[in-house]
């Protein structure tokens, strides 16, 4: 009998979600809601010292914004609540006893200076990497190398002290990955990590496996940074006893920076000049306690589909030409045999790309009210109509909403200057007397009624009255009107003007320019 899919997003609240974390949500999300599956998501706060406040609702506000719903969650509850470990924290001290009572972890009651002596010593003796291991273990104080009674007498005593896994000398530990296939690593390689802390919360490790399992994970999806630790839950779930039922592992792919040097990290944003969050983050710097503010793509102007489409490609392809995929095309195209090994590099100006694209899908309706709001910020007036008429024209020519106000100035205010290339290969007498006629011709009204095709008409009309070709005057009148060399279809940006207002423009650009 094939298990249902359950898979979790299990982020840290130690900061903003980053881009690659809303990837790994994302994947998870498309696997689960592909197989009629459960999306849950875990916060994983076990990690006091590294909790910052409102991290928890920016995850949720992140992933409410791209459109990835969850079926349990700390905030939506579930059959397996709390889902959030501090609040699970009763949950895992009986798990650790099990591993002691197994003797598969044990007691260990080294002092912070004992452990400092200990890498000073085996530094100093050349080891590349000291660890506390099977081979270190043998000399430092736990329940391994002292006595029982010794071992009995410091708990009793309230001795502080970690709880960690006996990792094995010589053991190969394997496992398959849906994404890399069979994995093997050498238990030397994994030291004895600490499973439960001397305050009595769970490591990220122990817990991370107590809920998987508690919770009926099918499949963990997450980074490639989480490889490492892979071998070293393989062995939990052994010695736990629940191998049988350990989920499937899959590690994505890591992201580079766009020139593919390195990991992209949550600094790189700001520096090389694009977002790496999905929503805005105020925080503080870490050393000076000033404030910071980092840029997020919502806030930048990136549509939530062009966000998810953009991410899905990033590790992950359709295996055809396709690249545009709305949430649910991804949901029946996604296949985890298609997630790449080899890292993603970040392209900006790929997102870029999507986000033109799904501007341009977008109805002018939607759009129309990110100009209706910049035109309110600068105190001008609209209607909702004339603002869509606008977008309709617009959207061709621009990459975020926020670019409408900038590109579509010129509907709202009369030109001072003129695009002066436009004006010196264009701009003639004869051009000009003929577009002082046509402000004549065009019906001097106060509200815009004309459409294009009555405005073209009279200007080709006009200008074959003039003995001149519409050609020869176009580029002019478009100047004349809006100031600017290029722009959308200049009949539709005529009418939209309104006849009368088209008129006064040009009468100006006549006396302005001769
Ligand atoms: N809490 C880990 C993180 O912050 C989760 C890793 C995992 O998915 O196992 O990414």
């Amino acid at each position: 009998m094939s298990r249902p899919v359950r898979v979790r997003f299990a982020p840290s609240p130690t900061g903003p979600l980053h881009i690659g974390g809303v990837r790994t949500a994302l994947y998870n999300y498309l696997l689960a809601r592909q197989l009629g599956g459960t999306m849950i998501l875990r916060i994983e706060d076990t990690d006091q010292n590294r909790f910052v406040p409102g991290a928890e609702d920016y995850i949720r506000e992140s992933l409410e914004w791209v459109g990835i719903t969850l079926d349990e969650s700390p905030w939506a509850g579930g059959p397996h609540a709390p889902y959030r470990q501090s609040e699970r924290k009763p949950m895992y001290r009986q798990y650790a006893d099990q591993l002691i009572a197994g003797g598969y972890a044990y007691y260990a009651f080294d002092t912070p200076e004992e452990l400092d002596v200990m890498r000073e010593r085996l530094q100093a003796a050349k080891v590349p990497n000291p660890q506390y291991n099977s081979i270190t273990r043998a000399q430092m104080r736990n329940s391994l190398t002292l006595p029982e009674d010794e071992t009995q007498a410091l708990l009793a005593q309230d001795t502080p002290y970690v709880i960690r896994l006996k990792v094995p000398r010589k053991e190969e530990v394997r496992f398959q990955d849906m994404i890399r296939g069979w994995v093997v690593v050498h238990s030397s390689a994994i030291d004895d990590k600490v499973l439960m802390k001397s305050d009595g919360m769970p490591t990220y490790h122990l817990a991370n496996i107590v809920d998987d399992h508690l919770m009926d994970i099918s499949h963990v999806i997450r980074g490639e940074e989480w490889l490492p630790s892979a071998p070293l839950h393989v062995l939990l779930y052994r010695y736990l006893g629940w191998e049988k039922t350990m989920p499937q592992f899959a590690h994505l792919p890591l992201l580079l920076k766009p020139d593919g040097t390195g990991k992209l990290s949550k600094r790189d944003g700001d520096r090389l000049g694009f977002p790496v969050f999905p929503l805005e983050w105020r925080g503080q710097d870490a050393e000076t306690g000033e404030p910071t503010l980092s840029r997020g793509y919502r806030e930048d102007g990136y549509l939530p589909d062009a966000l998810v489409n953009f991410l899905a490609f990033l590790g992950w392809n359709p295996g055809t030409a396709q690249e545009i995929f709305s949430m649910p095309e991804l949901i029946q195209a996604f296949s985890m045999d298609r997630v790449s090994k080899s890292p993603a590099k970040f392209d900006q100006a790929k997102v870029r790309w999507f986000n033109e694209h799904y501007l341009r899908a977008k109805p002018a309706a939607e759009l129309a009210p990110f100009l209706l709001a910049a035109l309110a910020e600068h105190g001008i007036t609209c209607s909702e109509a004339k603002a869509e008429q606008i977008v309709a024209v617009m959207k061709e020519r621009v990459s975020f909403p926020q670019d409408f106000w900038q590109e579509a100035k010129y509907f709202f205010e009369a030109p001072t200057s003129y695009d002066e290339q436009v004006v010196a290969k264009k701009w003639t007498p004869e051009v000009s007397t003929a577009l002082a006629a046509l402000a004549d011709a065009l019906p001097d009204e106060a509200e815009p009624s004309a459409n294009a095709e009555v405005i073209r008409a009279i200007f080709n009309q006009t200008m074959e009255a003039q003995s001149l070709k519409p050609g020869q005057a176009l580029q002019a009148l478009r100047v004349a009107a809006t100031g600017a060399g290029a722009g959308p279809d200049l009949f539709e940006t005529l009418a939209i003007l309104g006849t009368g207002e088209v008129g006064q423009r040009l009468h100006a650009a006549v006396e302005r320019l001769g």
